[in-house]
């Protein structure tokens, strides 16, 4: 299958405190958008973005992601009103993270209206919002051909059946083992994997942290290598980071087959790996492909083996 046309991303742009064991920063970029449209832009654009802040989020946020060929017309920014905010706290293990507060702000009054030439948009991530919302978003499309949605246990907690009418709609499922396992009920991931597929994604990705990924689909399964990282500094955002390269890489080739997938989900944890580098969207900011590719390039070394 080949396709063409824009990349178009949907998901939480906010402000967020971060605690690790090593440091902690507040109100810096973040959002789920933010970091997708980050990573999707080293591979095409313009990514176009829709989305939500109040105008107390940083003109320079904006200026940074517009330099990053990032088209801002479906932001909306509401006078008066604040910016989405999320609060977290990772364990000495980082794989562990205690959220310590979500205020949805602005988001709980969004209405995502997608620009005219947005609902053209063949490719589409629908980022980590209410599943209403991603239905909104769905319901606008003119000619959708592949959708990659991610989620989060927020989300499975509180909005598991709108959830799953969701994933009757999508191509791809990126979420990580403990959602997987939320979400099935299940605790092998394999029979979580099975069982997730049955809902309706024709792929699914599982990420395991710092451990890898598996992409199952077209009844067969492939395991990506983990990346073995010295300074983790920030774990937030890896998923997104993932999606973003994952779904970047396949629009710039378009070519959707599980060979493609496949280096897609390793183009996916390069980007991951990337962004936990540094604090907030920083690891994700000033990258050069050679770079990206030259990790691509150490990632296929280190599962080749005869
Ligand atoms: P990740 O680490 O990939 O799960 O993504 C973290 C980003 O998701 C943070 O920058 C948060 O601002 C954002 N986020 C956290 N919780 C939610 C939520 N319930 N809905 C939307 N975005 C969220």
């Amino acid at each position: 299958m080949r396709y063409k046309l824009g990349l178009l991303i949907v998901g939480s742009i906010g402000l967020d405190d971060i605690e690790t064991p090593f440091d902690k920063i507040q109100n810096a970029l973040g959002g789920s958008t933010t970091y997708i449209s980050l990573a999707a832009s080293y591979f095409t654009g313009p990514v176009e973005i829709v989305g939500i802040v109040g105008d107390d989020f940083p003109k320079a946020n904006m200026d940074m992601l517009e330099k990053h060929n990032i088209d801002l017309e479906g932001l909306e920014i509401v006078k008066g009103a604040k910016t989405f905010r999320y609060g977290c706290r990772y364990h000495y293990d980082l794989n562990v993270r205690d959220s310590l507060f979500t205020d949805l702000n602005v988001f709980e009054k969004f209405n995502p209206i997608l620009p005219e030439k947005s609902r053209k948009s063949n490719f589409i991530i629908l980022g980590n919002i209410a599943p209403q919302l991603q239905t909104t978003v769905l319901d606008q499309l003119e000619n959708p051909k592949f959708i990659v949605c991610d989620t989060m246990n927020f989300w499975i907690d509180r909005s598991k059946e709108d959830l799953i009418k969701v994933l009757k709609r999508v191509n791809v499922l990126i979420i990580n083992d403990s959602e997987a396992r939320l979400l099935s009920k299940e605790p092998n991931l394999i029979k979580a994997a099975k069982l997730i597929s049955e809902m309706g994604p024709q792929y699914l990705i599982i990420k395991k942290g710092e451990h890898g990924a598996l992409l199952f689909g077209d009844g067969t399964v492939f395991s990506a290598p983990a990346y073995p990282m010295e300074n983790i500094f920030d774990p937030t955002g890896a998923g997104d980071a993932f999606a973003g390269g994952f779904t970047g890489y396949l629009h710039k080739n378009r070519e959707i087959s599980f060979e493609s997938l496949k280096r897609a989900v390793v183009y996916g944890s390069v980007m991951a790996s990337f962004c936990v580098e540094k604090f907030s969207t920083k690891g994700l900011e000033d990258l050069s492909f050679l770079e990206i590719h030259n990790r691509f390039i150490e990632f296929r070394e280190l599962s080749s083996f005869s």
